[in-house]
């Protein structure tokens, strides 16, 4: 008998309307499990739960929000194993992948864990005799997490901590597509003993429960991770009724390879920001940029390189890149390599369905070459293992062609000239700039966030967490 995995509302396990099958990418014979899709009337329920615990929770002790914490955070860690099996099996990341992002996960939550022992505020004389003046940091109430599918455990990881930490409570809707990964964050934050109503997971549709969420007027606040489109409708809601907002939405990321940049380091940035993880990464390197001294001989060593990578069912340790996430991303996906070739650019590499022992959605990683910058495949999200590298002369050029792009959330060089790493590092529009690494791959205590169409509010992660998940208070005393 299938059990089927429920909501978490107000305090308990509930039914929603329906049900969705989970399927296994890598394996479209292995159902991962049912859950349940919440509507309107859970969100509304469990708003109304989390809003009267808010009250409470915010005058919560530090050290008691620190310990929860620090427990789910012990436990994603010594657990990340069986839940990176589940990440992996629906996602279809490999598992090495699927195993770190657990562990990931659980290093954010001890991060915020001692986050909330650190939220300090500011004591200043004023400009008044005899009046102090205090600056201090208090949680906003109910906050609304919705997010993507592609990182299930690390996102809303970095979203529910901070706003735990900070004494918010929170309603949690995660990716129709992976709900089999929530539903064991959230049942952890469940068996951590957390007060009734403090965290609530309603599953279900984007258009119906992330709806009723971000049109509920005691969500005082909204964490939002995902496309372009959806991102620009949830912060005209969220504005409209003047709601708090915090977007990261989608990336078109360059990496610069200049003539004088190491060959094999060149090739590994490319093959792992561009390809690994399916290239299902908002920080993925979509656009390689290369001068024309190294330009042949790269591309050369590239496909080389994607020929030497395995691409096979995401549980199978001897797998370098697992399946596409499913069919219409797969659609996708060719879509683009198709709208690539007609555009005149030319594959280099791949890009055909492939067939593997089990049915999946086996996509070969395709590299363009002779593209240029005004190319729909280099100017618009793809979100799938597709490359285009566009050929330049020089340094000023590549720069020029890096920053032309209505996103700007990593950006990446690789060059031996400390002279342009140095001066790409000033004036790369992107939040995000590795020099001699791959664009996609950051770390956990630091801010993460983008320019332009990539990010919109607040940054995430790190100390600067804060500045989305608290709102400031400045009191006057006259003793
Ligand atoms: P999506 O926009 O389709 O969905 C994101 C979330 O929004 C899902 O939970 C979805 O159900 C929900 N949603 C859909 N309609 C909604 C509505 N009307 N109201 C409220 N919520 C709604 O994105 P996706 O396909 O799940 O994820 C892929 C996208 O995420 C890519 O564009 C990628 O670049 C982006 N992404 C960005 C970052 C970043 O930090 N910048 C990180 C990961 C992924």
């Amino acid at each position: 008998m299938t059990v089927t995995h429920q909501n978490f509302v107000a305090g308990a396990w509930s039914a929603g309307t329906d049900a969705s099958v989970n399927t296994n990418p890598s394996d479209l014979s292995d159902v991962v499990g049912e859950y349940e899709r919440g509507d309107a009337r859970q969100v509304a329920t469990a708003v109304e739960a989390a809003k009267e615990a808010a009250v409470a929770w915010g005058l919560s002790s530090i050290q008691d929000r620190s310990d929860v914490l620090d427990r789910i955070g012990s436990t994603l860690i010594a657990r990340s194993q069986e839940f990176g099996t589940t990440l992996s099996r629906e996602e279809g990341k490999v598992l090495r992948d699927g195993v770190g992002e657990v562990v990931r996960a659980g290093r954010i939550f001890k991060f915020f864990a001692g986050e909330a022992l650190r939220t300090a505020g500011q004591k200043l004389p004023s400009v008044r005799a005899g009046v102090e003046v205090e600056v201090s940091r208090e949680p906003l109430g109910v906050v609304g997490v919705i997010t993507p599918w592609n990182f299930p455990f690390a996102i809303p990881a970095w979203k529910i901590a901070p706003a735990l930490a900070f004494g918010n409570t929170v309603i949690f809707k995660p990716a129709d597509l992976v709900p089999g990964s929530a539903w064991e964050l959230a049942n952890l934050l469940v068996e951590s003993g957390l007060p009734a109503g403090v965290f609530n997971l309603v599953m279900g549709r984007g258009s119906v429960v992330g709806e009723a969420i971000i049109t509920n007027p005691d969500v005082a606040a909204i964490s939002f991770t995902g496309s372009l489109e959806t991102g620009h409708h949830v912060a005209q809601v969220a504005v409209e009724r003047m709601a708090k907002v915090q977007l990261e939405m989608g990336g078109k990321n360059p990496l610069v390879i200049l003539d004088d940049a190491d060959l094999n380091v060149a090739v590994e940035c490319a093959y792992q920001g561009s390809f690994e993880q399916t290239g299902q990464r908002c920080t993925a390197s979509s656009r390689v940029i290369v001068t024309s001294g190294l330009h042949d001989r790269f591309v050369e060593a590239l496909a080389e390189r994607l020929a030497r990578a395995t691409i096979d069912d995401a549980l199978d340790p001897d797998t370098d890149i697992g399946p596409v996430v499913d069919a219409s991303q797969m659609d996708q996906d060719l879509r683009y390599i198709d709208i690539g070739v007609h555009e005149g650019a030319r594959l280099a590499y791949g890009g055909r369905v492939l067939e593997r022992a089990k049915r999946g959605h086996y996509l070969e990683p395709a590299l363009f070459v002779n593209a240029s910058n005004d190319m729909r495949i280099a100017r618009e999200e793809i979100f799938g293992p597709v490359a285009s590298v566009i050929r330049v002369s020089d340094y000023d050029e590549a720069l020029a062609v890096a920053n032309d792009t209505p996103f700007g959330l990593a950006a990446g060089i690789v060059t031996t000239s400390l002279k342009h790493a140095a001066h790409f590092r000033r004036a790369s529009q992107a939040g995000m700039v590795m020099v001699n690494l791959p664009t996609a791959g950051v770390d956990y205590h630091v801010p993460f966030g983008g320019r332009k169409g990539s990010s919109y509010g607040p940054r995430e992660q790190g100390s600067y967490a804060a500045e989305f998940y608290t709102t400031v208070k400045t009191a006057y005393i006259r003793p």
